[in-house]
């Protein structure tokens, strides 16, 4: 399968960084993990919109627990390339997750102050437990100290897009990863 040697949008150019294979393998190894934590549970996973669509319909499938369910929620903190540094709840939870073991599926841990509010917001409802997965994790952002109990990758503080992380709404369709590229 061809990679694209580039990806232009809103005048930035993004290089090719993790391909589709990588990203497959890495699933299957937090796939892995998380069964084996949950085999014994009915978890609900809560997949973060919109970014963590495409990971988290990988992943769930992956996961391959018949006794659970995939929810939907959706927090805003972006605008274009940098945080805005307030978390917005834009769609909130509508499943009674009293007693379950809850997986949040994030695309992108950056700050972690999405994370940390999610959290914070779930535990309010009394679940068994809370778990934090995630595809990608940028430690050196961080400004909550937070760690995901998951991360397929670790990577620098870079811009990246693809895979459903978007620029400004596009280009979540790429099948590969892409990180911006350095003048
Ligand atoms: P945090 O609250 O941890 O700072 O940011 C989490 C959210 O910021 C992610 O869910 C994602 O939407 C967005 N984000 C952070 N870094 C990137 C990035 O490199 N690329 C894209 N496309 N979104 C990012």
């Amino acid at each position: 399968m061809e990679i694209d040697k580039q990806v232009t949008v809103n005048g930035l150019t993004f290089v090719p960084y993790l391909t589709r294979d990588k990203i497959a393998e890495q699933i299957k190894r937090v796939a892995s993990e998380i069964r084996n934590d949950l085999k014994d549970s009915s978890p609900v996973f809560i997949c973060v919109l919109n970014g963590a669509f495409m990971f988290a319909a990988d992943l769930y499938r992956e996961i391959g627990i018949n006794d659970s369910v995939i929810t939907f929620v959706k927090y805003s903190s972006y605008e274009g390339t940098s945080t805005t540094g307030k978390v917005k709840e834009v769609i909130g939870l509508k499943e009674d997750i009293e007693g379950k073991d809850v997986v949040i599926i994030e695309d992108i841990v950056d700050t972690g102050l999405t994370a940390v509010k999610m959290i914070e917001d779930l535990k309010q409802r009394n679940p068994k437990s809370v778990r934090f997965a995630t595809l990608l994790h940028k430690p050196e952002s961080s400004k909550t100290g937070f760690i995901p109990d998951y991360t397929a990758f670790s990577i620098p503080p870079k811009f990246i897009i693809g895979y459903g992380l978007d620029l400004d709404g596009k280009v979540r369709n790429l099948k590969d990863i892409y990180i911006i590229r350095e003048e």
